[in-house]
């Protein structure tokens, strides 16, 4: 009997492991069709400015309707992208029409777009945001990277993001407090917003520590002449916290969940109108 529920027990493993690697490897497969079939589009998430109550831009956020899968979350695909040498196209795709639809806006709606260590790392990046920016007012996008995507060969990243700068663009170093959080890095790399990591805005009404280490994250923004953003507000309590703490930028579900390209305008124009504003804050 041992010997069966050994068996079993190692069966059922490895066909679990079996089921995610063919998952693994069928969505590197599809990936690379994914662009020509029309399965990926970018959302747009708004954030909201504490101090003026106003939409100042929008984060892009990559989505793919998988045919048999339906929506694969970017947290899934972007790191299999990564894997098999596809992030450099992806990412240039995901500039280009991010860059293309912020034409389409306002000129006070700021455009973020998540950038990957593959694609800082690559050659044409430089050239490629060059060409995308191209014509749009300065400062009107910005690049959000992780610190993961700067420990590799961080004089090399030092050097892109600072022709980054050159080249117009803002820089936002994204999911603050969950990598390793060099504090150097802050020195070193020159952003201007730093967006703190979910987590903590998660925990911040429940959590002391959580919120210590949020007002810790936000003095120090101040003092370096950062801008803060709170990813992730969820609930009304959360914002109005932060807010009183001096976060500049709110982002969340609270506000909005990504929107398609369409209803941006829409809900930029209602949240103005409305009395909305404040209130939700
Ligand atoms: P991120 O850049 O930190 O993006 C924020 C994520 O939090 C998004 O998940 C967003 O939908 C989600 N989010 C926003 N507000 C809330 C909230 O109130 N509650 C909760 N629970 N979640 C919230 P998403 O779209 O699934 O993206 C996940 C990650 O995938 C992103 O994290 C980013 O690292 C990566 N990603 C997405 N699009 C791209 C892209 O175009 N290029 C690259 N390189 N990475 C991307
Ligand atoms: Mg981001
Ligand atoms: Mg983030
Ligand atoms: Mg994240």
């Amino acid at each position: 009997a041992a010997k069966r529920t050994g068996g079993h027990r190692w069966c059922f493993f490895e066909s679990g492991m079996h089921e995610s690697r063919r998952r693994h490897a069928q969505l590197a497969q599809d990936l690379r069709n994914a662009l020509e079939r029309s399965e990926l589009r970018l959302a747009y998430q708004p954030q909201v400015c504490a101090v003026s109550g106003r939409i100042s831009g929008v984060e892009a956020l990559l989505r793919w309707t998988h045919p048999e899968h339906g929506a694969v979350s970017p947290a899934e695909f972007i790191p299999i992208a990564e894997a098999v040498g596809l992030m450099p196209r992806l990412g240039r795709w995901v500039l280009e029409q991010a860059c293309a639809q912020a034409r389409q806006w306002p000129a006070a709606l700021k455009v973020s777009v998540n950038v990957s260590a593959r694609q800082l790392a690559d050659a044409q990046f430089l050239d490629c945001v060059q060409a995308a920016v191209d014509g749009l007012q300065e400062r009107r996008i910005e690049l959000e990277v992780t610190e993961s995507a700067l420990v590799d060969d961080a004089d090399a990243a030092v050097q892109t993001l600072n022709r980054l700068r050159e080249l117009g663009v803002q820089l936002a170093l994204d999911d603050f407090g969950t990598g390793y959080s060099a504090l150097g890095y802050l020195r070193r790399f020159r952003f201007d917003t730093l967006k703190i990591d979910r987590s903590f805005v998660n925990d911040l009404e429940a959590d002391g520590e959580a919120r210590v280490i949020v007002e810790t994250i936000l003095a120090m923004t101040r003092a370096l002449g950062l801008v803060a953003i709170a990813e992730g507000v969820e609930t009304a309590g959360q914002a109005r916290m932060l807010r009183e703490r001096g976060c500049e930028g709110l982002q969340g579900f609270l506000f909005s969940r990504p929107l398609a390209a369409q209803d941006v305008l829409p809900f930029v124009q209602a949240w103005e109108g409305g009395r909305a504003v404040m209130e939700a804050v």
